[in-house]
């Protein structure tokens, strides 16, 4: 349930010279009480919405609403009510809201793009249906183990691979679009296939392993030296450290 609606709160009071009181015909006796009327959700101000005035006369004590105001005290209202200035309070709402928006935007253009994403995005886009003994061995490897061992529901025929090797680290992508059919334990299967060959192939000892496996869209399943997930949430910024830590920003 949204609780909303109008609220008001006193944000003035004048004394008022030259009118009358309707009820007891003395002068100079009315007092105008100026009310700031606001939008709130929740009792929470949002935005402004108009003011309203009371008047008091301070001989009979008879109270008139704004409606009842003689011509002359009409006038004189609209003089008051440039005087009477709201709170900020009263655009908490839409001042919280626009706050907001601006730190969103400032932290959007500000944001420093990490530059490894543009690499990992470009061996991502190099994985290869068919890599040879030649060009890519140890994806040639890998996709003999998925060749014989994935289940032909997932189409072992889709599946792309690129593995790169870099100083003391391995990066190996495998796409395998269906993964997301996958129950969690046959996607960690895939992994496991994967070591199959990692752990035996010679030119892989003692590096550091970044293998992502990716569904059709989005990495889902990361493993890195130091951090591992298979959660169809994976982050994929979790193999950048492959081409080596963050850039520093250039001033
Ligand atoms: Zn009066």
């Amino acid at each position: 349930m949204i609780i909303y609606g109008t609220r008001a709160s006193n944000i003035g009071n004048f004394e008022v010279s030259d009118s009358k009181c309707s009820y007891c015909n003395e002068g100079d006796t009315q007092r105008v009480s100026v009310f700031g009327r606001y939008f709130h959700i929740f009792w929470i101000p949002i935005f402004p919405i108009g003011k309203k005035a009371v008047a008091e006369c301070t001989h009979c004590k008879r109270t008139i609403e704004q409606k009842e105001f003689s011509p002359q005290l009409k006038n004189q209202y609209q003089e008051i009510k440039k005087n009477a200035k709201r709170p900020f309070w009263h655009w908490l709402g839409i001042g919280l809201v626009g706050l907001f928006i601006a730190l969103v935007l400032i932290a959007g253009l500000t944001a420093e793009k990490d530059p490894r994403k543009e690499l990992l995005d470009r061996d991502e886009s190099s994985m290869d249906f068919l890599p040879t003994m030649e060009s890519d061995s140890i994806s040639y490897k890998i996709k003999q183990v998925f060749d014989s061992f994935a289940t032909d529901e997932i189409n072992p025929s889709d599946f792309k691979y690129r593995t790169r090797i870099r100083d003391n680290k391995a990066l190996i992508l495998v796409q395998i679009p269906k993964l997301r059919n996958v129950e969690k334990e046959g996607r960690t299967e895939a992994l496991e296939m994967i070591k199959i060959v990692t752990d035996s192939q010679k030119d892989l000892e003692n590096k550091e392993l970044y293998i992502g496996i990716k569904g059709l869209v989005t990495m889902m399943i990361v493993k890195t030296p130091t951090y591992e997930d298979n959660s169809k949430l994976a982050q994929t910024d979790k193999l950048y450290d492959f081409y080596g830590p963050k850039p520093m920003k250039e001033k």
